[in-house]
């Protein structure tokens, strides 16, 4: 197979465009599509500091490297933010997330955090898995948003980005459909305009990216990232979540850019229509303990309830 553009050896097809591609009109396609969909979606027109959320894997390391490229490009300031979660299950999962974060901020050179959880709120994630009741991936979705943001905020940034891509878009969309999640469905922006009286805006640049592409240039570029997935992948949602995710990729196979349309046409069309119909604009109340915005009938934030839970602590009252 060889590349459109050259005469060297092709060595990823895209198919919904029609393409092969060496590694270098590979790298160079990859690079201008990040940059188009930035700017067609106008994600950082108002950013002037950016978090990179930085677990280690591919898609999040990949990101960080795109950051730091468009940052010397637009002029914005980026900071790398990893958490470790403190998921061991005999597989040191969190230490090694974290030594490929931290491989890769010193590689680029950019500034970054490492927050311990364990060490800023007393608990970790497996601790969690078995004293809280909601699915272990819900407990943890909900640590690294409050984490992220309150990290994001400590350090001035206004934005942050995370590395969803588009395989993991559509499988959020499909399984929305499949649960009648319309509420989480009409959430699902692409860029969350931050919460009222606070700044940080919270942006998923890769969310058109499919997640071979992400793969492919990780790998081109020699990006060290973790292979390992999470021990907890499995657990929850495991077998129906995973069906739904390689039975869009059977979809992509037989109509090419299937994902990219049903992503595409969600957030343009669906997403907006629904946001409107059933996100109100909610009074906001705020946390007794960390005094964050929570809904307005309600004494303790989500976060803080589990943090209670887990160690009975009521650090930080406000
Ligand atoms: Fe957290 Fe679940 Fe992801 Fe593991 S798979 S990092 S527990 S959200
Ligand atoms: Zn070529
Ligand atoms: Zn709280």
């Amino acid at each position: 197979m060889k590349c459109s553009k050259c005469n060297n050896k092709a060595i990823i097809k895209i198919p919904y465009s029609n393409l092969a591609l060496c590694k270098d009109h590979f790298i160079e396609w990859f690079e201008r599509r990040f940059e188009r969909i930035v700017d067609k979606y106008k994600m950082f027109e108002n950013s002037k500091k950016i978090a990179v959320a930085v677990s280690g894997g591919k898609d999040s390391t990949t990101l960080l490297h795109l950051m730091k490229k468009l940052s010397e490009k637009k002029g914005f300031e980026i900071i790398g933010i990893n958490i470790d979660l403190g998921i061991d299950m005999g597989k040191q999962y969190s230490s090694k997330s974290t030594e490929f974060a931290l491989k890769n901020f010193e590689m680029l050179g950019v500034k970054y955090r490492i927050v311990r959880i364990k060490e800023r709120y007393g608990f970790t994630i497996d601790d969690a898995k078995h004293k809280i009741k909601r699915p272990v991936c819900s407990t943890c979705g909900l640590v690294k948003r409050y984490t992220l943001t309150e990290i994001a905020e400590e350090e001035g940034a206004d934005t942050i980005v995370t590395g969803h891509n588009l395989n993991d878009m559509a499988q959020f969309i499909m399984a929305g459909y499949f649960n009648g999640d319309v509420r989480d469905l009409a959430r699902l922006d692409i860029i969350t305009p931050p919460e009222k009286g606070y700044k940080v805006t919270k942006v998923k640049p890769l969310f058109l990216i499919y997640e071979k592409e992400i793969l492919t240039y990780a790998l081109v570029k020699g990006i060290p990232f973790l292979y390992d997935s999470c021990p907890h992948t499995f657990r929850v949602g495991g077998a129906t979540q995973d069906t739904i995710r390689r039975k869009l990729e059977e979809l992509e196979e037989a109509i090419p850019g299937y994902m990219l349309m049903l992503v595409e046409n969600f957030i343009n069309k669906i997403q907006p229509a629904l946001k409107e119909k059933y996100i109100k604009e909610e009074e906001i109340g705020h946390c007794k303990i960390c005094g964050r915005p929570t809904t307005k009938d309600r004494e303790i934030c989500s976060f803080c309830a589990v943090r209670l839970k887990m160690t009975g602590q009521t650090i930080n009252i406000k």
